[in-house]
């Protein structure tokens, strides 16, 4: 029986108003940087083999620049108190992002929100050099270089009840697996193809809004076939 309820927030053009990776890569390396995205969009090469490609893309980094686009990147203004309501709620919120834990802690930092978990790519700059590191890599998953669907799967329990909020390709397998699913742009594209319910939203009032009917129901109830999605990968993970 459903206890409580986790809400996992993809952070590029979902927690933050702009995909920070893509304004990053773009200002630092141009046009040229798509090439290994599109390729990715397309299913041609890996998440991480992609991200790979962009950091090898910058050369001569200048840190000073790199931070200064990052300290550019606002949040949705709405974020912070529905934050400040799940706290109150008892609803834990996490972050999953296919960027990196760089930018995002950074940014989370500027708005007192650095408590809050964060399950990301790593990036460590060397010199003038960006290299990045895969600590979620699921061999498994070629979608995304940190497959949020693992996060979702062993971050929850099975009295809680998951949430997803998401606009993106990257949020594809998180969703697989969600109870509930809170999509805009291109995730939207994909809960349609795979038949997966979801409520629209444009920022985060939106979110808070409906978490709040759903919250006043008297008995929550996982999405059937997310549960049996779930209970099929534990079985697959117990038998590899
Ligand atoms: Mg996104």
């Amino acid at each position: 029986m459903i206890q409580s309820v986790k809400i996992f927030c993809d952070f590029d053009g979902t927690v933050c108003l702009g995909d920070v990776r893509t304004i990053l890569f773009s200002t630092l390396v141009g046009e040229a940087v798509h090439e290994a995205v599109e390729l990715w969009l397309k299913g041609e090469i890996s998440g991480d083999e992609c991200i790979r490609r962009e950091c090898a893309a910058v050369d001569n980094l200048d840190v000073e620049w790199f931070n200064e686009i990052i300290d550019q990147q606002e949040i949705d203004p709405a974020f912070p108190l529905f934050v400040e309501y799940c706290k109150l709620k008892n609803v834990e919120v996490e972050i999953l992002s296919d960027g990196f834990d760089y930018y995002i802690n950074r940014i989370l930092k500027r708005y007192n929100l650095e408590y809050l978990p964060v399950f990301a790519n790593s990036l460590r700059i060397e010199g003038n050099k960006l290299i990045p590191g895969f600590p979620y890599l699921n061999q498994y998953c070629g979608r995304a270089a940190n497959c949020k669907g693992t996060h979702v799967l062993n971050n929850a329990g099975n009295d809680q009840l998951r949430i997803v909020v998401g606009d993106g390709f990257s949020d594809r397998c998180a969703v697989d697996y969600a109870d509930v699913v809170f999509a805009k742009r291109k995730l939207i594209q994909y809960c349609r193809e795979s038949n997966i319910s979801y409520y629209e939203f444009s920022n985060f009032n939106d979110v808070r809004n409906r978490l709040e009917d759903l919250l006043r129901r008297k008995r929550l109830n996982p999405r059937h076939r997310a549960e049996i999605r779930r209970r099929e990968a534990f079985r697959i993970e117990a038998n590899l």
